[in-house]
């Protein structure tokens, strides 16, 4: 595997790949990396010529009090898990350069960014749609895939590449889980083990709302109460959002009548976990 570290170096890469008329796809990635973002990997590999991640902790998706600072970083494990699955080009750029002095360029995405996560998280979105342009332009991917675990991530980059002509394939790969349903995330190294066993409440509160779903329930408030009786606050367990949605627009719903999204974020102890499903009612 080759690391890549200067943007231009990475442009040139990339250009000479395509004039060759090889395929790159691109796994966007802040490191500390998991089984869900090696999966992202694996699922991609076999669609390109030229399998790229990026790691990189952007800073201007943080806001200010959020853990950019204490975000788990292990870039020489990092490095030995991405070799081993077959990644041909680490592309690991500098704070600096990315956003170099004088920066003042940012891409916005309205409309499904404003509940969920944008509600609590404000400049969050901002951050991820700018840094994900930027990755675009330097990597030049012919596709590039994210997980469904940030959902709404997802849908505002599907939304960003859509509206502003991107010619770049946005694939969805589903949320890959611990063995006890936690979904896997670099900031479950936060949890303490008592914390850690708590959390599993998220997967399981998703699991109870599926089997109400099959069992015909349709009202909205029904779900959400039993969902959040088992998340069960608590003196390290606060919900943030628990909510249904359409899951394309976002809109929130207060009846299942079709797909719906069931996103919910909860902190545990220092940790904001998300997990989400899309409940699909019985006919
Ligand atoms: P992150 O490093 O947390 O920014 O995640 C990089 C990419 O990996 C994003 O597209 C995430 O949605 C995806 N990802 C992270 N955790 C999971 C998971 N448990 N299952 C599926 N995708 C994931």
């Amino acid at each position: 595997m080759r690391i890549i570290e200067s943007i231009p170096e990475m442009q040139q890469a990339s250009e000479s790949w395509r004039c060759a008329g090889k395929q790159i796809a691109l796994v966007p990635t802040m490191g500390y990396l998991h089984e869900g973002h090696l999966e992202l990997m694996r699922a991609v590999r076999p669609r390109c010529d030229v399998l790229v991640i990026s790691i990189f902790v952007n800073p201007t998706q943080f806001g200010p009090g959020e853990d950019f600072e204490r975000y788990p970083r292990d870039l020489d494990r990092d490095i030995r898990l991405a070799t081993e699955t077959g990644v041909d080009i680490a592309f690991i750029p500098h704070v600096d350069e990315m956003y170099s002095e004088g920066y003042q360029t940012f891409v916005n995405v309205t409309g499904v960014t404003t509940p969920l996560c944008g509600r609590s998280r404000p400049a969050f979105f901002r951050g991820v749609t700018t840094v994900v342009t930027k990755l675009f332009h330097i990597v030049k991917p012919h596709r590039a895939i994210f997980g469904e675990k940030d959902f709404q991530q997802l849908v505002t980059i599907r939304r960003m590449a859509q509206d502003l002509n991107m010619d770049i394939q946005i694939i969805g790969h589903p949320i890959v889980r611990e063995p006890d349903g936690l979904a896997m995330s670099s900031r479950n190294a936060y949890l303490t083990p008592e914390q850690r066993r708590k959390s599993t409440r998220l997967h399981r509160s998703l699991k109870e709302a599926e089997v109400l779903v099959r069992k015909g329930e349709k009202n909205g408030e029904a779900i959400l109460k039993k969902v959040r009786e088992v998340l069960a606050e608590g003196d390290d367990v606060r919900i943030d959002y628990v909510q249904l949605c359409d899951p394309t627009t976002l809109k929130e719903v207060d009846r299942i009548s079709g797909p719906t999204l069931l996103a919910m974020a909860v902190h545990v102890g220092i940790a904001r976990l998300i997990d989400n499903s899309v409940l699909i009612p019985s006919p």
